[in-house]
């Protein structure tokens, strides 16, 4: 047996048996783990109400290092993040990043990087004037840590330099085409300059933090979304569940 602690945030929980749940978190220093909570104790524990995304915990789990299973030991909170549990329209933005983290995060594979990232943004959430621009910076950020990011420098079919007035993209390729490519290529639309230009700066970025750029336009917003959404979801082979409610 050993024992794992480390700072953590559930990313989802769901029932185990009459008595038990599992609670799936992501942990900064061991990754995405699976560890078993008595369900039937839960009430009267004051710790019962730590099991739910969008907190940075304390926790300590053990178990054998070569089950898929752990249990929990014990759970402290470290930061509440309230408001992102209090308003709606952060709260939906919160379970979106935390979906996103979920899917983009393999079982024990340790992504440091990744965590710092969340939670940097979670705090950005907190004050950003614009969390919409915020989760397309986020999508981004979570593309290029996992080396998914759309491929906006050179054609994705013939590898030449792109121009600036080149914006054809392909889902399925996954990136922009030139413009003798394009033609021969079906089910692609046009990304605005701007929203490239705004792709591209964040993607060469180092920072972990947000807007780099000054804030585009409500077209280059409506192109960021469709470009990443696009993308994404051929990545992902399916859209995010919790998309839907950032539509609400
Ligand atoms: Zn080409």
């Amino acid at each position: 047996m050993a024992l794992y602690r480390s700072h953590a945030f559930v990313l989802h929980t769901y029932k185990l048996g009459e008595t038990d749940q599992i609670v799936v978190l992501f942990m900064r220093d061991f990754g995405k783990i699976r560890a078993v909570v008595r369900r039937s104790q839960s009430p009267r524990r004051p710790t019962a109400g730590y099991y739910q995304p969008l907190m940075l915990l304390d926790a300590i789990v053990y178990g054998r290092p070569s089950q898929t299973l752990y249990r929990m030991h014990s759970v402290d909170i470290v930061q509440a993040f309230r408001p992102l549990h209090e308003e709606f329209s952060l709260l939906r933005c919160g379970l979106y990043m935390t979906e996103l983290i979920d899917v983009a995060t393999h079982e024990r594979e340790p992504a440091p990087e990744l965590f710092t990232l969340f939670h940097a943004m979670l705090h950005a959430l907190l004050e950003t004037p614009c969390s919409t621009l915020l989760l397309r910076h986020f999508e981004l950020r979570v593309l290029g840590a996992l080396g998914y990011a759309p491929q906006l420098v050179a054609c994705v079919q013939c590898a030449r330099d792109l121009h600036e007035h080149e914006g054809t993209f392909s889902a399925r390729l996954g990136g922009l085409l030139c413009a003798t490519c394009a033609p021969s290529v079906r089910q692609t639309f046009v990304v605005g300059h701007e929203a490239l230009a705004y792709a591209r700066l964040v993607l060469a970025a180092d920072e972990t933090n947000v807007p780099l750029a000054p804030s585009p336009g409500a077209t280059a917003m409506q192109d960021l979304d469709r470009l990443l959404h696009a993308h994404m979801t051929f990545c992902l082979g399916r859209e995010l569940k919790s998309y839907a409610f950032l539509q609400l």
